[in-house]
């Protein structure tokens, strides 16, 4: 059961087509650091964190990190405590990086799902049976549609909806006037019935011109409005003076963070990532602390490969709190492709055989651990470091 050996790379896959948000200035997708953490007796967990340099939490106060600082962190720093340890008492090797190294919650969060990983593997069973059994198998999804040119959103939009998907997440945040023309257009062309939630990414530079747009936008029937600006403070006004509800993101990292959101009254739903609070054990603290105030909650990402999603499905099937349709990439690889546009981030994938997809719903997987398998030589030929 004890820990031999942690080996990172850092990966790029080929793109179905750039993605960007507000605020984002790194190639999505470019240098994610896949993990393999190898047990004495050859036992693999796999784990992955999408590192991006500008992403982070309000003020700075919270931030990713480059893949090259999330290398050096793993094998200079936490690699060397965690060498000879049993694997299966991830709380207390959590405590152990956090009580040596501060921070760094997404070299962490890889850690934290290759532990898992591991130890499913050693005990047989999936990784959703180490986080309180599988609440659900199929694990609703949203599309995401990047900043992109307004009838570009649109056809992307048409396309989706006829694979399947119900729900759209709609970047915006960049000017109020052209996100308001989006979700006008977007609304005439998918119908009432496709659900929209827009995403500001925190955008908008006042919390009255964050109130304004969600008020206009409520008369295209958004059914909620994700981070609309930057603050605390800020989120509770907007989401005091609105019926549109308000979720938290960037200003959502940890479990202490979701305590200050519900003291501050400053949202009624929370973006959840498997990496932001430092993996999945960590996640699942911050869901109970949701779920006691009665936040609802999705799962979401920056655009994960199949390890990540793999982690993304298996804290969705086990959280009865995770009942909003998450932006989960539907992971395809050159050879078997499961969706054309919805979901479909990049054209390969690191993984052998990709997550079942139907009806607007991917499917966790039932093998032990992860219930993937790496494919070794992709690392290799996606490797840019
Ligand atoms: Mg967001």
């Amino acid at each position: 059961m004890k820990i031999k050996s942690l080996r990172t790379w850092r990966i790029a896959l080929p793109l179905r087509r750039p993605h960007t948000w507000a605020g984002n200035f790194t190639p999505v997708g470019y240098g994610y650091t896949v993990l393999k953490l190898e047990l004495e007796d050859g036992t693999v967990g796999w784990g992955e964190a999408q590192v991006l340099k500008d992403w982070g939490g309000e003020f700075g106060s919270r931030y990713g990190e480059a893949p090259q600082t999330t290398k050096i962190v793993i094998e200079e720093l936490l690699a060397p405590l965690l060498v000879g340890e049993d694997c299966r008492r991830i709380e207390l090797l959590l405590a152990k990086m956090d009580k040596f190294v501060r921070g760094y919650p997404y070299a962490k969060a890889a850690i934290d799902v290759a532990l898992h990983d591991a130890v499913g593997k050693l005990y047989g069973i999936p990784v959703y049976q180490l986080l309180g059994g599988m609440y659900r198998r199929e694990v609703a999804l949203a599309h995401s549609l990047g900043l992109m040119d307004i009838q570009v959103a649109v056809d992307e939009a048409k396309h989706v909806v006829d694979e399947g998907i119900t729900t759209l997440k709609v970047k915006v945040g960049i000017d109020a006037k052209r996100d308001i023309e989006l979700v006008r257009r977007l609304r005439a062309a998918v119908g009432p019935d496709v659900k929209l939630r827009v995403d500001a990414n925190q955008g908008y530079k006042s919390w009255k011109e964050a109130l304004q747009v969600t008020r206009v936008m409520q008369g295209e029937n958004i059914w909620y409005m994700e981070q609309p600006c930057e603050g605390l403070e800020n989120m509770a006004r907007v989401a005091q003076n609105t019926e549109v509800p308000v979720m938290a993101d960037e200003s959502a990292w940890t479990a202490h963070d979701v305590l200050r959101i519900i003291q501050f009254q400053a949202a009624e739903m929370l973006s959840v990532y498997y990496t932001k609070p430092g993996g999945l054990l960590k996640s699942k603290k911050l869901l109970a602390v949701a779920e006691a105030a009665g936040l609802r909650c999705d799962i979401n990402g920056s655009g994960e490969m199949g390890i990540g999603n793999a982690a993304n499905l298996h804290l969705a099937a086990s959280s009865a709190i995770i009942d909003l349709p998450g932006t989960i990439p539907v992971t395809s690889t050159a050879q078997i492709v499961r969706t054309k546009v919805a979901g479909h981030k990049y054209l390969d994938d690191i993984i052998e055989e990709p997550f079942i997809y139907r009806d607007g719903c991917m499917l966790v997987p039932e093998g032990p651990g992860l219930g993937i398998t790496v494919n070794e030589a992709k690392l290799d030929q996606y490797s840019v470091g």
